[in-house]
């Protein structure tokens, strides 16, 4: 398959700055622009928003197909997808075609699910785009700050294992935070005597 010029990709871990760079591009262009994010991702309502206090309005999908009613008699000529993996259907059938009709596409979104393993759909989509288009971004690991390529999900300071969803969006009962880690410590459980000095920077989502 011959990679498509037209899409642009940034993916890495949590944490890795993937929204910011999203935003940065979507504000340098003046017109002709539309952003998109997943309804499932309730944070920030209807707002794309960086860990660095970027914000710009999105509109809330559920499932991609959504997108062709809001590209309807409109010139639009960049989309934006932010966290794309959250999104449900085809993903790469509508990538296609959206293609095929020369938008060009900036795509964020996690990579790996909080186990390590791939989104297959995301995976897809990073060998579409040309190298120079693909912006693999890192974080930072949580532990020992090193970069970090992964991302783990703690469920009341415990790792979280395979019998758990995919996608958690919301949940009463437990405390549910994610870390990037690095390789190194990827598997390591979370310390509680060194929580405040190394922990800082952690994000509790749903609590
Ligand atoms: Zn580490």
């Amino acid at each position: 398959m011959k990679a498509n010029s037209n899409l642009y990709l940034y993916y890495g871990p949590m944490f890795s700055g993937k929204s910011k760079k999203l935003i940065e591009v979507y504000n340098s262009l003046k017109e002709k622009k539309i952003i998109f994010k997943p309804k499932i991702d309730t944070r920030g309502k209807n707002f794309v928003i960086s860990r660095d206090g970027g914000k710009v309005e999105a509109i809330p999908l559920k499932n991609i197909k959504e997108v062709y009613k809001y590209l309807e008699n409109i010139d639009i000529e960049d989309i934006f997808f932010d966290e794309m993996f959250m999104l449900e259907g085809d993903i790469n059938i509508v990538i296609d075609d959206l293609l095929l009709k020369n938008y060009r596409l900036h795509i964020a979104s996690l990579e790996k699910n909080y186990l390590g393993n791939d989104f297959l759909e995301i995976k897809k989509l990073i060998k579409k785009s040309p190298e120079y288009n693909r912006h693999h971004l890192f974080a930072r690991c949580h532990i020992c700050n090193m970069p970090s390529a992964w991302t783990v999900r703690l469920i009341n300071n415990h790792l979280d294992n395979d019998k758990s969803p995919e996608i958690i969006v919301d949940d009463q009962e437990d405390q549910i935070i994610y870390e990037s880690r690095c390789d190194e410590h990827r598997f390591t459980e979370k310390i509680l005597n060194q929580e405040v000095k190394i922990y800082e920077d952690s994000e509790i989502f749903y609590k």
